[in-house]
């Protein structure tokens, strides 16, 4: 299989903006062994801002552009150099792939990037893509890794794309604040119901929530291409994932279903 992973910052990081050491190896050793397996893996990451945050000791994520695309700068560097070091210790080879949402739109230059990575994959390496957010305008920008990781995982004709967060999926209310809230252990159509449910803004140093992994879902599922929303606080859940244990919330696109 073609798996496309999208970790957010509040996976990947604490609420200091230092990163989740046991986590972050816990992933990493996850992802190299479902790629031993012989599955494809494409990572799809953020955390630049955010560990620029931690790695520059600021108080708080920055809410002006400069600083915001010097924290990625920064971040992004600290970063690469995190899994560099993780996935090397099961020999393998990450490479750096950073985009906007211009790269996407200009017909050449996504052209340029589905042969890099599907090239990249016959490789053997493990692509890592994020925003490039230190050029990345609010005009040109994608946004938010969700709705980037879906348009990667589109664009590579992956068979699935899992966003590992800091909620297990879709539920019918906020679980954080409602003890009623249910998991949707499955959507099949994006009704106006199912999207209602997207709720705000997630963390105070990531940039989704429900709402941008619900539009990344309907990316996904108009593609053909299945998504999962499952919890990041154990990357074994990608195990259980693959080998069809019932874990967070799947978007079956029409394509995947069985008649
Ligand atoms: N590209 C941003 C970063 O790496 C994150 C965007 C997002 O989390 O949606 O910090």
């Amino acid at each position: 299989m073609r798996i496309a992973v999208k970790i957010g910052t509040s996976t990947l990081t604490h609420a200091t903006g230092r990163i989740n050491i046991r986590r972050v190896e816990t992933l990493c050793k996850v992802l190299a062994d479902i790629k031993n397996a012989g599955h494809e893996v494409i990572l799809i990451s953020s955390g630049a801002i955010g560990m620029g945050v931690g790695k520059l000791n600021l108080p708080e994520r920055p809410q002006d552009m400069p600083t915001k695309q010097a924290m990625a700068a920064v971040g992004q560097c600290e970063l690469m150099y995190v899994y560099d070091k993780l996935f090397s210790e099961y020999h393998h080879v990450v490479a750096q792939i950073l985009l906007t949402g211009e790269d996407l739109r200009d017909e050449k230059r996504h052209r340029n990037f589905i042969n890099t990575i599907l090239r990249l994959l016959e490789l053997g390496a493990i692509p890592v893509v994020n925003e490039n957010d230190t050029v990345a305008t609010e005009e040109v920008a994608v946004g938010d890794n969700d709705t980037l990781g879906a348009l990667v995982a589109v664009s590579v004709k992956a068979d699935l794309l899992i966003v590992l967060s800091d909620i297990d999926g879709l539920y019918t209310a906020d679980p954080r604040t409602d003890p009623d809230a249910r998991l949707i252990p499955e959507v099949r159509e994006l009704t106006p119901e199912i999207l209602a449910m997207g709720g705000g803004r997630g963390t105070s140093l990531g940039t989704g929530g429900m709402a941008t992994k619900l539009s990344a879902a309907k990316l996904c599922m108009a593609e053909g291409v299945d998504m999962m929303i499952a919890s990041g606080a154990r990357p074994e859940t990608l195990y259980d994932v693959l080998e069809g244990r019932p874990v967070g919330t799947r978007f079956t696109a029409e394509k995947g279903r069985e008649a």
